[in-house]
């Protein structure tokens, strides 16, 4: 759908600089989705991995994360093992819902609860990312965090538009509960994709 040299704004690697491969095609249907039309992988053009690797390889990118849509619909063998032989770090950013083929560093998990994820990305998950956007989610998000693995870091974040009705709620949660960790999407705040 798009790819751009940027700061990843959210979760773990948040600040760093990044390069986003937003992959277009996503069957989970979030209503409150920020990219909704990631959704029909047919409107957006067929971009060759090795024009696109060049692009990546201009910049002075260590990092790629690799996003959506939902990225783990394709097989990722072929561009995770060119960015690796690049010296590129990779991520995925996933609702876990698709197995994932590729060999990536860092798997941020993002469960979503239109769609179920796959068991693999309870073990996979470097990172969980839940998404705030009613009261019933925070217990939602315990119920993901005992099945993923013991070093998966654990991040609670604010559906944007919500951001005012939830973010106070967040803070007191974070403090009552500190083994999450707030995440928000401080690209939005800086105006930058
Ligand atoms: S999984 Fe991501 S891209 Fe797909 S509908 Fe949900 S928020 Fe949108």
């Amino acid at each position: 759908m798009e790819h751009f040299y940027t700061i990843q704004g959210e979760g773990f690697h948040s600040g760093r600089a990044a390069y986003f491969v937003r992959l277009a095609g996503c069957d989970v249907g979030c209503v409150w989705c920020d990219v909704k039309e990631s959704w029909d992988a047919g409107s957006h053009p067929v971009v060759k991995l090795d024009a696109l690797m060049k692009e990546i390889i201009a910049t002075k990118a260590d990092f790629c994360v690799i996003t959506g849509g939902e990225p783990a619909l394709y097989d990722l063998t072929g561009i995770c093992s060119l960015l690796k032989r690049n010296g590129i770090e990779t991520a995925i950013e996933t609702s876990g819902t698709a197995p994932l083929a590729g060999d990536v560093d860092w798997y941020c998990f993002s469960p979503k609860k239109f769609k179920a994820p796959v068991e693999e990305a309870y073990y996979k998950a470097n990172e969980l990312k839940v998404v705030i956007n009613h009261p019933s989610d925070f217990s939602w998000a315990e119920e993901h965090a005992v099945k993923v693995n013991a070093s998966c870091k654990l991040y609670l974040q604010p559906e944007w538009s919500k951001q005012e009705r939830f973010l106070p709620q967040i803070i007191a949660y974070v403090k009552e509960n500190p083994k999450w960790s707030l995440s928000l999407q401080t690209h939005k705040f800086m105006n930058i994709p």
